[in-house]
């Protein structure tokens, strides 16, 4: 049963104590109750440095082992209130603000446990889109539209997939990509589309073989210069993204972390319907227990992040 707290009382009550936050994770990752993940053993103890210990095996995890919070030295209501604040924000949080409000000591465990957090907003076997599905390109970054097919300096390439239904907006899928040719694209829409759904696209020739890969394929216009064309609702979704990331993050996002910020705003965008922000701090957590642990050094470098181009409030 999916548990979580609809306001900013119920989360704050609820979850005041490190006891709670160890509880709710219990149950988020052991919903039918422990299970050793060396014998499968069902029953456990608890140490008095809150380790559960398998009776029947003698192995010892935490709650939070194997998941993103693993080696964390800080409390998890640190963490709850991080996660809470990212998800009940219409428009997220950057890094400066979380570091004010939760009293991090240093801008840059904000920064990481954001991009943590980001990552855990993929699950990696979730679902393709199906049904009829809008696919375009569109360049991130730069004003003027960009060549097809040749790179362009300071824009980074993204295929933004749609699902269409009842005429109206579903769910997306935004995926980075190298260039335009056949290789990229056919690679991005196999990974987010299901096969035999529609895939409607403009006549640029990456999607020529797309029939050949089992979809159905119905070109919309021709047009040889991307971020000209007439696949609307893609262009809302590209001129949405922009405004999202120059509204929470001034616009001043690195390139090279460009995957994460996609993924944060599919996140939010498939959940715009959903009834509570209460829902979405449930689906961030589960997804945070579900996922191994990301080390830092594993989050691209920061290059420049003393600089000012995060640190503008
Ligand atoms: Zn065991």
């Amino acid at each position: 049963m999916e548990d979580y707290p609809e306001t900013l009382m119920e989360f704050e009550e609820r979850f005041a104590t490190e006891e709670a936050c160890r509880e709710y994770l219990f149950n988020i990752r052991w919903p039918e109750g422990f299970c050793c993940p060396c014998c499968k053993g069902v029953k456990a103890w608890i140490t008095s440095r809150y380790l559960y210990k398998c009776i029947r095996c003698g192995f010892h995890l935490s709650v939070i082992a194997d998941t993103i919070f693993q080696d964390t030295k800080k409390p998890l209501r640190l963490w709850f209130h991080a996660i809470w604040r990212l998800t009940s924000q219409k428009y997220g949080a950057n890094a400066l603000g979380l570091q004010r409000v939760l009293g991090l000591g240093s801008y840059r465990t904000a920064w990481t446990w954001l991009h943590k957090l980001r990552r855990a907003m993929v699950r990696p076997d979730r679902d393709r889109l199906s049904g009829t599905v809008q696919a375009d390109e569109a360049y991130i970054g730069g004003e003027k539209p960009g060549k097809r097919g040749r790179g362009a300096a300071g824009k980074a390439l993204v295929v933004v997939m749609i699902e269409i239904k009842d005429g109206k907006i579903g769910r997306i899928r935004l995926k980075r990509v190298a260039d335009a040719s056949c290789l990229r694209l056919e690679g991005a829409i196999k990974e987010s589309v299901e096969p035999a759904s529609t895939v409607h696209t403009d006549g640029w020739r990456g999607y020529e073989r797309l029939f050949e890969l089992g979809y159905i394929h119905k070109i919309v216009r021709k047009d040889a210069v991307v971020g000209r064309n007439l696949l609307p609702e893609t262009s809302r979704i590209v001129a949405l993204f922009k405004r999202w990331l120059l509204g929470t993050y001034q616009g001043r996002v690195q390139p090279s972390h460009l995957d994460y910020y996609l993924d944060e705003f599919t996140f939010r965008f498939n959940r715009r319907t959903s009834r509570s922000r209460g829902k979405l701090f449930y689906r961030l957590v589960q997804q945070a227990v579900a996922i191994n642990p990301i080390l830092g050094k594993d989050i691209k470098k920061c290059v420049d992040y003393n600089s000012n181009v995060y640190g503008r409030s």
